[in-house]
């Protein structure tokens, strides 16, 4: 793998604008990434959790390939392409009944605030409750909604109006308050007879990968049913096998009224979508809600393509397996006193660090971060203040890439001293 001495600096003054990192990158396969020189690095980000099935992994290109030559614009208002009718088929095999109907767009926040719209056309009532650390999207309504930190939110007032922000339970122990919270806010906020929909991350991805615990979600499920609340959860991060389902719903005896997608379902294409009841979708008359790129041919052929590379890979299995290996690993260097908490599930995985006086570490997660960096091992920090680092290798990861990572970390564990 490569260093950070042997990377041409100058690229580092780039001018396009986010660019929050000096990597300069030419190509992708598998599980690496290449920069110019043709030093290889280890994605252990997976894009933040888009390439799934690896980079440019051979049958998604080929699906991309063969579409370019037959459409690549397709209005979806206007006209039903082939590799839409493709994708939905593929989806339907993989989402339960009775998230049945389909809308398509390009990235995560805009599937994000078609949810909310829709949940308020569908049930006439405005009023959103959200979760304490969770991450929804950059737009207005979903950053709206959004709570995992304030640089998101700062200077970008006035928000959406008739948001509340319930407690998001770590440990079993908590579930009992964060309900009793989240009716107390029912009723003292919102009004449940006013709130149009519940949404919630069913894993907190850049809160800091916290999974809660078992029959949180089933308990929101009863809370809405009982009032009439839509329940939308954003499977954006934990979607397409990363939790070791093809869903992180599916781990619970849940199912919601509406099914946030993205990332991982195009394997790097832009696109997103939701998914809900006819019923629920019927209730958006035509025009009330659209896009011009939504729906895409190329990125719906790589999608249809990506959710059968899923199932025929068995990648959601891989991912069970190789993450409880990946936790039992990490756990080791936590038992080693190195990292706070080791927690996730399938390949979704995050390390917290926290100093002597148990305070959020967000030095020592930089530091581990970019020591890997420097040993080529791509890793990424999420929580509210960047103090876990967060292992979303693509599912199709080797066993000798995972060990591979797990040296290089323990050695830049070992390097950067607890602060
Ligand atoms: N929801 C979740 C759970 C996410 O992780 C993200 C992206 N990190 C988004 C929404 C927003 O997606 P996008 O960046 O594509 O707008």
């Amino acid at each position: 793998m490569s260093t950070m001495a042997q990377r041409d600096w100058k690229y580092a003054l780039a001018p396009v604008w986010p660019h929050f990192t000096e990597l300069q990158i030419s190509r992708g396969k598998g599980s690496f990434l290449f920069d110019r020189e043709g030093n290889p690095y280890l994605d252990f980000t997976s894009g933040i959790g888009v390439t799934n099935t690896g980079h440019c992994h051979p049958r998604i290109v080929q699906a991309i390939q063969a579409q370019a030559e037959k459409l690549l614009h397709g209005q979806a208002t206007i006209l039903y392409h082939e590799p839409m009718q493709e994708l939905v088929k593929e989806l339907r095999t993989v989402i339960p009944d009775p998230l049945d109907c389909f809308f398509l767009t390009n990235s995560g926040s805009e599937a994000v605030e078609s949810a909310l719209k829709l949940a308020r056309h569908a049930t006439g009532r405005t009023n959103v409750t959200c979760f304490q650390g969770g991450y929804h999207g950059r737009t207005i309504g979903a950053m709206s909604v959004t709570t995992a930190k304030t640089v998101y939110r700062l200077h970008y007032q006035p928000l959406m109006p008739g948001v509340a922000v319930a407690p998001y339970p770590r440990r079993k122990e908590d579930v009992p308050y964060c309900l009793e919270e989240l009716e107390r806010l029912l009723v003292t906020q919102t009004a449940p007879s006013e709130t149009a929909a519940m949404i919630v991350e069913p894993i907190l991805g850049e809160g800091g990968y916290i999974v809660p615990p078992a029959g949180f979600l089933p308990e929101l499920r009863r809370i809405c049913d009982e009032h009439g609340i839509l329940l939308i959860l954003d499977e954006i991060q934990s979607g397409f096998g990363r939790t070791g389902q093809f869903f992180a719903f599916e781990h619970e005896p849940m199912i919601p009224d509406i099914c946030i997608m993205a990332k991982g379902l195009a394997s790097g294409l832009p696109l997103s979508g939701i998914a809900a009841p006819r019923e629920v979708m019927e209730r958006w008359v035509t025009g009330s809600h659209g896009g011009t790129y939504g729906g895409n041919p190329l990125a719906c052929a790589a999608a249809a393509e990506t959710i059968r590379v899923l199932k025929e890979e068995s990648l959601p299995e891989r991912a069970a397996t190789l993450g409880k290996e990946l936790i039992a690993s990490l756990n080791r260097c936590k038992d080693s006193g190195e990292i706070h908490e080791v927690r996730g599930r399938g390949l979704m995985v995050g390390c917290e660090f926290r100093d002597t006086r148990q305070k959020p570490d967000r030095d020592r997660a930089a530091k581990v971060r970019l020591a890997c960096l420097q040993q080529g091992l791509i890793l990424l920090t999420c929580g509210t203040y960047d103090h876990v680092i967060r292992w979303i290798p693509p599912l199709t990861v080797s066993q000798s890439e995972l060990s591979q990572a797990l040296t290089v970390f323990e050695s830049a564990l070992m390097d950067v001293d607890p602060s």
